[in-house]
């Protein structure tokens, strides 16, 4: 076995013993009422499209992320989707994301026609690299009248969609202040972060518009789903009939007044949610709890670091990470072999999107710490129930 290897399996057991079993990287926890609300959307018939946990989810969820609207739709990706459309991204513009993110924010930019515009990402914080943003954008921003423009292309910057990786919030305020500037709206990309705080904010509550994500391996799970987040009541409106197959009130029949889409969060999936919810306070408990216990447990190691959360925020620690040195990153693969060999489920990060054969040759910046970053990142097992009683 692989040296390191054998170093970090050392260090993980002695938090999570090995047993036999296997540990999963994230495994959703049902401790709570989510039969019984299940239950009762089948005794009741309510299961689909319409339906009271689908509005107390929505609720709950607007209260927990402190924004004044949540919309729940059918998954993180068609949140995005539809944030992207209240953004105003149409064919042909760009939407900036950051290379190093899962597919679903490249995907849902191009469902539109847009092009995934991408920049690199920062060793602190996993996310969008505010001063390589500004930077780029200082060589190759323009102004037209319809707004912000790439010069090097002629086609318009619709949005910028910070991702917080890992839960890890991105360092926002550089952000906001670029977006200000340029005026671009800002997506939050904010699947993997419900729960998390930069400088006592809440992920999803800080862009014009948020996406949060609820399949089920996230933090919170509905089976499946997602949500838009915004303050604005007209976005709010517009989420709402976009997502439900843009349906009018007119007396008597129903029309719809626009191409819509049927987004919509069945009841069924937010009586899970509304669940989940009550017991969001003990999962990001036990999952910093968990995170501690790494941070510990890998403090002696040389070539190998946990990633602790960025300055000014309080991470949900989705799935817990550590980076080996760049002088052993050759090994990476060996490496992870060996530990979901011994039982311990881990996985590297993403490939940046900039190396997928469908996103390649798209504009960007250069992405040196996206590319180091790639086979230097493990993720190990981060489920909630394992902070718990340890
Ligand atoms: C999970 C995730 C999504 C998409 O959410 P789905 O519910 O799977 O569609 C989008 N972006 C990021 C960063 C994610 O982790």
């Amino acid at each position: 076995m692989n040296q390191y290897s054998k170093e970090i399996i050392s260090c993980i057991e002695t938090l999570l013993p090995k047993t036999g079993e296997t540990y999963p990287l994230h495994e959703p926890c049902f401790e709570g009422n989510e039969k019984k609300y299940v239950c009762e959307c089948i005794d009741t018939g309510w299961v689909s499209s319409v339906g009271s946990y689908v509005d107390n989810f929505e609720k709950k969820l607007a209260e927990v992320c402190e924004t004044k609207y949540a919309i729940a739709t059918v998954n993180g990706t068609s949140a995005l989707n539809t944030a992207l459309i209240l953004a105003g991204t149409e064919q042909d513009t760009e939407t900036i994301i950051p290379s190093l993110t899962f597919v679903a924010t490249a995907n849902a930019v191009s469902y539109l026609g847009s092009i995934p515009h991408m920049v690199d990402s920062s060793p602190e914080t996993l996310g969008i690299d505010p001063e390589k943003l500004a930077n780029h954008l200082k060589k190759i921003a323009g102004t037209s009248p319809s707004g912000t423009i790439n010069r090097q292309t002629g086609r318009k910057i619709a949005a910028i969609i910070p991702v917080h990786v890992f839960g890890h919030p991105v360092d926002m305020d550089p952000l906001l202040e670029i977006a200000e500037q340029y005026e671009i709206t800002i997506i939050e990309d904010a699947a993997e972060s419900l729960g998390s705080t930069y400088k006592g904010r809440p992920a999803g509550s800080m862009g014009k518009l948020a996406a949060l994500s609820f399949n089920g391996n996230k933090i919170a799970t509905t089976g499946g789903g997602g949500a838009i987040l915004t303050n604005d009541k007209e976005m709010a409106e517009r989420a709402k009939h976009l997502t439900t197959t843009a349906k009018a009130p007119l007396e008597g029949a129903s029309r719809q007044n626009a191409m819509g889409y049927n987004h919509r969060m069945p009841n069924i999936n937010a009586a899970i949610g509304c669940a989940q919810l009550e017991q969001l306070d003990s999962f990001l408990k036990n999952k910093r709890n968990l995170a501690s216990l790494y941070e510990q447990a890998f403090a002696g190691c040389e070539k190998i670091n946990f990633f602790h959360e960025p300055q000014n925020t309080y991470s949900n620690y989705w799935l817990n990470a550590i980076t080996i040195d760049e002088s052993i990153k050759s090994d990476i693969n060996e490496i992870l072999g060996d530990l979901n060999g011994a039982g311990y489920l881990c996985r590297p990060i993403w490939k940046p999107m900039h190396k997928l054969s469908i996103y390649k040759d798209l504009p960007r910046t250069d992405m040196s710490v996206a590319e180091s970053l790639e086979n230097r990142i493990i993720n190990l097992p981060s489920s909630a129930k394992l902070g718990a009683h340890s």
